[in-house]
């Protein structure tokens, strides 16, 4: 008798029979009709090759900022405004549809959807003008609808140009906890999820399309990952289902040595370890949300950092231990924003228990902390500007006197390769010797070394540090070719 053939449940549809790519696409590379084709020729020159893509996408460029724009309008009482922004938006989604969905059915379908999705956001915006009481729940609510709306549209495009796209609802795989707004991912509950849901729809020869950044809680209340999430998103996706890979299709061509934006030579780091970028996506790289590296540690799938406006290029690539650099330092990373608390508690600092009661302060405040420096009678501390200061500033005044400064901004550099060597501090010092600097730290970790600065130094820092540290970088590491492309094209 002929054996049986197994039964396929999804649990063993495996890595060996699926060559899963988690594909996330930032808001750039969704944000009109000609980048959502690009995105889709991406994806489908995947699938020619073999691959099997699962798709995360942000809402379209800046639509965050507008819904939350919106929702603060709305709590104000400017319900006008409020509605002006949503009827904006849904112009902008209804002609990037049109645009891109000729099949009329389709079309019609789609536009129906759009309109459905902001009369329910109105709706929201119009009781909260009512209200006028934001909570981080509402927000959530409201921010969703980026997500939501880019997901569907990007699904129907790939449809038409012969992707065979499956929409999900990310907030149906991406369960977390209840902290509205900066949630944390419950893995098993999403990696049971994601295997239930995923993928059997990529067996069937389907391609999955989600929105990143949103999730819901086990009651089903929409949360989301905090800004810059959908990376996280994927991260989780690839993780749950044990991707090939994750890929970050982005507005650059990969990790930079610095921000493009700040320093116009920045190289494109070619290979960098987990352990690096996940200290840069930390230290503000906005490239990268900083979660982003922890499910792909878990499972030690390798990232891949890319460009959906120039795909030839072939990124950076992340993976768990990256080949020596002759360089020490692998990129500088600058978090803006930031505040110095200073506490003076004269011969208090050191007795038993002073600093845990300090630090429940930040605690009960729910307030990170990211730098810490002490003296005898002293301590500073850097956190984020948006936290609750004149709280947290009167809760360790019982204990101490207290100043804080905002407008600070702190630079790390980056790279595995400064440990052990000798006389690096002295030159990083050297090179921004002109820059006033508040706090030193080199963590624990032995790969980054930061400094506190003000805010306004932060540029002129960056490119000092990048002029100093990069003039003749490790060919192996870094794409020299491009900046020597970039000097013949200008001459220089
Ligand atoms: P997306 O919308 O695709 O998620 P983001 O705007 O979140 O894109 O991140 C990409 C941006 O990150 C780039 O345009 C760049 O200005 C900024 N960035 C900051 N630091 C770096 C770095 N070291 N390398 C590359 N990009 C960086
Ligand atoms: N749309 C969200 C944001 O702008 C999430 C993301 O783009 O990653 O923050
Ligand atoms: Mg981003």
């Amino acid at each position: 008798m002929a054996a049986m053939p197994a039964v396929k449940t999804p649990a063993n549809i495996g890595k060996h029979e699926m060559k899963l790519v988690v594909m996330k696409f930032g808001g750039t590379s969704v944000e009109d009709a000609a980048a959502i084709g690009r995105t889709s020729a991406i994806v489908a020159g995947r699938v020619a090759s073999g691959k099997n893509p699962v798709v995360v996408v942000s809402a379209m460029a800046k639509v965050t900022d507008h819904l939350l724009r919106a929702a603060a309008a709305a709590a104000q009482g400017d319900r006008t405004g409020a509605l002006a922004i949503s009827s904006r938006l849904r112009a902008r989604h209804r002609d990037t549809s049109a645009e891109l969905v000729k099949d009329k059915a389709a079309a019609a379908a789609l536009v129906q959807l759009i309109d459905e999705k902001f009369d329910a956001l109105d709706e929201v915006l119009r009781g909260l003008s009512a209200i006028r009481e934001l909570t981080p729940r509402i927000s959530d609510q409201i921010v969703s609808y980026g997500e939501r709306l880019s997901s569907r549209i990007v699904a129907a495009a790939f449809c038409e140009r012969g992707v065979a796209a499956a929409h999900i609802d990310a907030r149906e795989i991406i369960v977390t906890d209840s902290e509205f707004q900066k949630a944390a991912a419950l893995d098993d509950v999403i990696e049971k999820r994601a295997t239930e849901r995923i993928k059997p729809l990529v067996a069937q020869g389907n391609v999955p399309v989600m929105g990143g950044f949103i999730a819901s809680n086990e009651e089903g209340l929409t949360t989301t990952l905090g800004r810059g999430g959908s990376d996280y998103t994927g991260a989780l996706v690839g993780g749950a289902l044990d991707a090939e890979t994750i890929e970050i299709w982005t507005d650059v061509d990969g990790i930079m040595t610095a921000d493009p934006r700040v320093c116009p030579d920045a190289l494109r780091v070619r290979v960098i370890s987990f352990e690096e970028a996940a200290e840069l996506a930390y230290f503000g790289a906005k490239v990268l949300h900083p979660a982003t590296i922890l499910p792909a540690v878990r499972k030690n799938i390798p990232v891949l950092v890319l460009n959906s406006r120039n795909a030839a290029c072939e990124g950076t690539r992340i993976i768990s231990v990256a080949p020596h650099c002759q360089s020490p330092f692998k990129s500088i990373a600058v978090k803006r924003k930031l505040t110095i608390i200073d506490i003076v508690a004269s011969r208090m600092l050191m007795t038993h228990g002073y600093l845990s009661k300090m630090f429940a302060v930040f605690d009960k405040h729910k307030c990170p902390v990211d730098m810490v420096s002490t003296s005898e009678v002293s301590i500073s501390l850097t956190v984020d500007s948006n936290s609750s200061l004149p709280e947290i500033a009167a809760d360790l005044s019982k204990m101490a006197d207290v100043k804080y400064e905002g407008k600070k901004a702190l630079v790390c550099m980056v790279g595995e390769d400064i440990r052990g060597q000798n006389g690096i501090a002295a030159q990083v010092f050297n090179a921004i010797r002109h820059i006033n600097v508040r706090m030193i730290s080199q963590g624990a970790s032995e790969i980054n070394m930061s400094f506190m600065i003000d805010e306004d130094d932060a540029d002129e820092a960056v490119r000092s540090l990048h002029a100093a540290f990069f003039k003749e970088p490790d060919p192996a590491i870094f794409d020299v070719e491009a900046r020597k492309r970039l000097s013949v094209v200008s001459g220089q």
